[in-house]
Parts: structure tokens; C-alpha cells; sequence
């Protein structure tokens, strides 16, 4: 690990060209974030724990039966607060993915990576969970860093045996309840308690997600929110200089000097030119501690300026805080702001750029809702027996055979009834469907009847209306095959 004397060597424009987690030889600095403190860190931590509640509580909460999120891959359902989703409703979740990107979009452009420092499962479950039981039994990042150096004594082996053995539990933990969400409490349930030979996709994906999550929060770490988040990488073309982030008033805070140097300066016992200010040089509030580079977990110092790297933890701003407490100042020489505010002392929030984007995604909101508002209950498709051709009856009938096929997305039981409404014919059922079961699909087959006069010809389109307890829920349309020199349309 880069200490902070090194850091302090390093030319100061250089953050620009190297990554904090990489050394000159391209192996990974360590990083050892100091505790955070703070009010920042209380009220992030109550939120942590709200949504760490409603993470577990998750899979257990139900509506009308079914689980308030289920992304069923293997049988293509998914559940969405509650609204159940089918592969026929793709353009639903195109539309409505469209929409949540935007929104993304539109709240990075206003309050920058608030998300990832409040909200982000990652953050949440590697500061407020991992860390915490790292701090808990390795101590603190001093205690952390003597800690490695020392060799593999008794008390190395069974400090970095008793974390990992937790940090592996934990990710079971959240693999387990990762596999919930995906293919629901009660499946999972089953491979839990069922003889593991009858489960073997289902526990081997398990371990394979348990051995995932213990990677990441055991080692990957913040390597996750730097190479693997495509919303951490996005981040340049959503931010402008009206963006809402965690930022040093360098107005406030430049030029910065060590309170060893001031005394220094007080005392008369070093001039400015020997300490490497200029001779007007007037100081800020920064006393260089380096008390908000200490607590980064991301490595980063942040008076270099918003920074890729940055997740907006809020570390720095309780760190700075308590030092300006210190030393009697104002707090928020790190505080949430704007490049604007910092340096014009304007805020602007609906800039044009935040009300196009805004526009747009009200325009697609309603379009979603709408669209959900007046998709079918039902979705029945009736396609002709591939391979068949039209069969030749008594007294100038002409029939066709057909595969029917409903879905109910309700998540009641339906009635199902089929009428031909055009043009005038009869509908004979091969395999009666008279009810399909709720978040279910019933299949048959259908003999279609029409008398040569009803015909138009080779191709006849044919209108049938589904009705559920008398009332007409679908109007679908499906083509009958006929003879070519049938001339009767004319
Ligand atoms: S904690 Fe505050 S005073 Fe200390 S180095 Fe950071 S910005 Fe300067
Ligand atoms: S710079 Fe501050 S807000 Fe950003 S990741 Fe580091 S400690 Fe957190």
C-alpha cells in the first residue's frame, strides 16, 4: 500500500494519469480505509439498515400470493412489484427499462452518484457489512495494515481464518437470498431441504454465486465499483458542472498548509520561500491532514477533484468536518455541491439539459403506464397446424385445424371462451379449454368450419373474440386456408 508520505510525493497532477489502486509496477495497492465517523456515516447507516431489512424481508413478501420480485429466468416470468411480466410483454420491459435508464440518467445528471454512496447493494453490503466485521476483528486500518506485515503467527492465522469463515457465511447468506429473487423462496426452500442429488443445477449455482460475492467483498472490492459498474464508468458523460457531488471548496480550503507549517510560519522560524510557498502565498482551511484521504475507501484524495473513482461514501465529509471542528472552523470544506456553486456560487438544478431529459422521460413514463394500463389480461394466439392444408367437407365445407394456446396474466383463475365472429362459421374443439389458471397458460386444439361462401378466397382472415364470464377481454385475428380457384369473393 502507497503510504501517505508517498502520496504526498507524487506530483500533484498525476492522480490524472495512474489509478489509486495501482502501484508503479502495476500491482494493487491495498487499500485500508480508516473507520468512518460522523453524521454522514449515522445517517447512512440507518438507511443501510432499512434497506438491508427490506433486502432479506424481499423474497418473503408477497402480493396476492405472488413474490413482489421474481426474475425467473429458466421459465421466463418475471414479477415486478407485484405486476407479473411474460415474454409477449418484451416491449413493456423494453420500454420500461428505457424509462429507468433515463431516470438514471436524468438523477445522476442532478445529484451525481448519490446512488452509489447511499443505495448501491455493493456499497452497502462492503462498507456497512464486510468492513464492519473486518474493523470488528482485525481492528482498524493501522491494526489492519501491522496486522499483514506480521508473519503467520497464532494470532494472524486465527484473525484472517475467523474473517474469512464469517465473510464466506455471509456470502452464502446473500447468495442464497440472491437465488430467491431469481427462482423464488419456495423453489429455493426445496433445494435447501430436498436430498442434494435432486438439485444439483440449483446447488451448484449456490455455491458458484456464494464463491462470487466472497470474491468480491473478500477481495475484488472497490475493483468492482472501478472496472466493473458500467454506472461508475458512465459517469463523465452524465455529470456537468451543475451535478450535485461530494467536493472540496478549494475556493475555501487553497492554499493548503500543515499546521506544522503555519507554526512554523508563526513562530518566524521558517519564511514561506523555505517552507515551497511563494511569497504571497495566503492559506485556506486545509491544514493537509490527509484525515480525508485516510478514510477513502476508494483510495482516492478528493480535494484532486471529482474523481471517476469517487462514490460518494461521504467518508471525507465527516473526516473533514470533525477536523474543522478541531480547529475552528466552519464544517464543509467537503460537502456536497457543484463545481457552479464552488466556483460562481450559483447552483443551478433544472438547467435545459436536466428539462429535455426530464421531458422525455415523462413522455415515457405515461407511454409505460398507458401500455400497462391497457395490456390484455389475456394473450391467446390461435396458429393454423403447421404442415396442414384445408380440409374439402360434404356440402361445400371447408375446415382448417388449429393450435390454440392462452395465457392468463391475472393472478386469478379465468373462464375461457372462444366465439368466431367473422365471417359466419363454426368452432369445433378438439381439447376443451374452458379455464386457464392464474399466472398460467392452457393449451388445445380447434377445428374451424366455413361454408365456401364465407370464403375469400386462398387466404380468409377470420376475427374471434374471447370472452371470460360473458364479457369480451381479446380480439384476435388468425388466417383459414382455402382452395386457390375458389372464386367466391367476387
Ligand atoms: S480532512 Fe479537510 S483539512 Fe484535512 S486534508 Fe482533507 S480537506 Fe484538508
Ligand atoms: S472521495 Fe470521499 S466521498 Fe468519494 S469515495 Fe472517497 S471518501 Fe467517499
Amino acid at each position: 500500500m502507497a503510504s501517505i508520505e508517498e502520496d504526498k510525493r507524487i506530483n500533484k497532477k498525476q492522480f490524472r494519469d495512474h489509478l489509486s489502486t495501482v502501484n508503479e509496477e502495476g500491482k494493487r495497492n491495498w487499500i485500508y480505509p480508516k473507520k468512518p465517523s460522523g453524521r454522514y456515516y449515522k445517517a447512512r447507516n440507518f438507511v443501510a439498515v432499512l434497506l438491508l431489512a427490506f433486502f432479506f424481508a424481499g423474497p418473503f413478501i408477497t402480493i396476492n400470493g405472488n413474490p413482489l420480485l421474481l426474475i425467473d429466468i429458466l421459465n421466463r416470468k418475471f414479477i415486478i412489484f407485484g405486476v407479473a411480466f411474460w415474454p409477449q410483454d418484451l416491449h413493456l420491459l423494453v420500454f420500461g427499462m428505457l424509462a429507468f435508464i433515463l431516470f438514471i440518467v436524468v438523477f445522476t445528471a442532478i445529484f451525481g452518484r448519490l446512488f452509489c454512496g447511499w443505495a448501491c447493494p455493493q456499497t452497502i453490503f462492503m462498507e456497512m457489512v464486510f468492513r464492519r466485521i473486518e474493523y470488528w476483528i482485525e481492528g482498524d486500518a493501522a491494526a489492519q495494515i501491522r496486522l499483514n506485515r506480521k508473519p503467520w503467527n497464532f494470532e494472524k492465522i486465527w484473525k484472517k481464518t475467523t474473517k474469512h469463515g464469517v465473510f464466506f457465511a455471509m456470502a452464502f447468506v446473500i447468495s442464497n437470498l440472491f437465488l430467491a429473487y431469481i427462482i423464488g423462496k419456495d423453489q429455493l426452500f426445496q433445494i435447501i431441504t430436498d436430498p442434494p442429488s435432486e438439485h444439483l443445477a440449483g446447488l451448484s449455482a449456490m455455491i458458484v454465486f456464494s464463491g462470487v460475492f466472497y470474491g468480491v467483498f473478500a477481495f475484488m472490492r472497490e475493483q468492482v465499483c472501478h472496472f466493473v459498474c458500467p454506472y461508475g464508468r458512465m459517469q463523465s458523460v452524465m455529470l456537468d458542472n451543475n451535478s450535485i457531488n461530494v467536493m472540496y471548496d478549494y475556493k475555501r480550503g487553497e492554499t493548503r498548509a500543515s499546521v506544522k507549517d503555519r507554526y512554523k510560519l508563526k513562530n518566524r522560524k521558517a519564511t514561506l520561500e523555505d517552507l515551497g510557498f511563494s511569497a504571497d502565498e495566503s492559506f485556506g482551511d486545509c491544514i493537509d491532514c490527509y484525515q480525508c484521504v485516510k478514510v477513502c475507501p476508494m483510495g482516492i484524495d478528493i480535494r484532486n477533484g471529482t474523481q471517476l473513482e469517487c462514490v460518494h461514501c461521504t467518508a471525507c465529509i465527516d473526516a473533514c468536518d470533525d477536523v474543522m471542528e478541531k480547529i475552528n472552523k466552519p464544517r464543509g470544506l467537503i460537502r456536497y455541491s457543484s463545481e457552479n456553486a464552488i466556483r460562481d456560487e450559483k447552483q443551478k438544478i433544472l438547467t435545459p439539459r436536466v428539462a429535455g431529459y426530464s421531458s422525455i422521460l415523462l413522455i415515457l413514463l405515461i407511454t409505460f403506464v398507458t401500455m400497462l394500463t391497457l395490456r390484455p389480461d389475456t394473450e391467446t394466439t390461435i396458429l393454423r397446424e403447421p404442415g396442414t392444408l384445408y380440409q374439402e367437407l360434404p356440402d361445400n365445407m371447408y375446415s382448417n385445424i388449429y393450435n390454440l394456446k392462452v395465457l392468463n396474466k391475472t393472478f386469478e383463475d379465468i373462464s375461457f371462451e372462444l366465439k368466431l365472429e367473422h365471417p359466419e362459421g363454426e368452432v369445433v374443439s378438439l381439447g376443451d379449454v374452458e379455464s386457464v389458471p392464474a399466472q398460467n397458460s392452457a393449451e388445445g386444439r380447434l377445428l374451424i368450419k366455413l361454408s365456401e361462401q364465407n370464403l375469400s378466397g386462398a387466404q380468409t382472415e377470420l376475427t374471434f373474440g374471447v370472452y371470460s364470464n360473458g364479457e369480451k377481454i381479446e380480439t384476435i385475428t388468425s388466417g383459414f386456408l382455402g382452395p386457390s380457384n375458389n372464386n367466391s369473393s367476387q
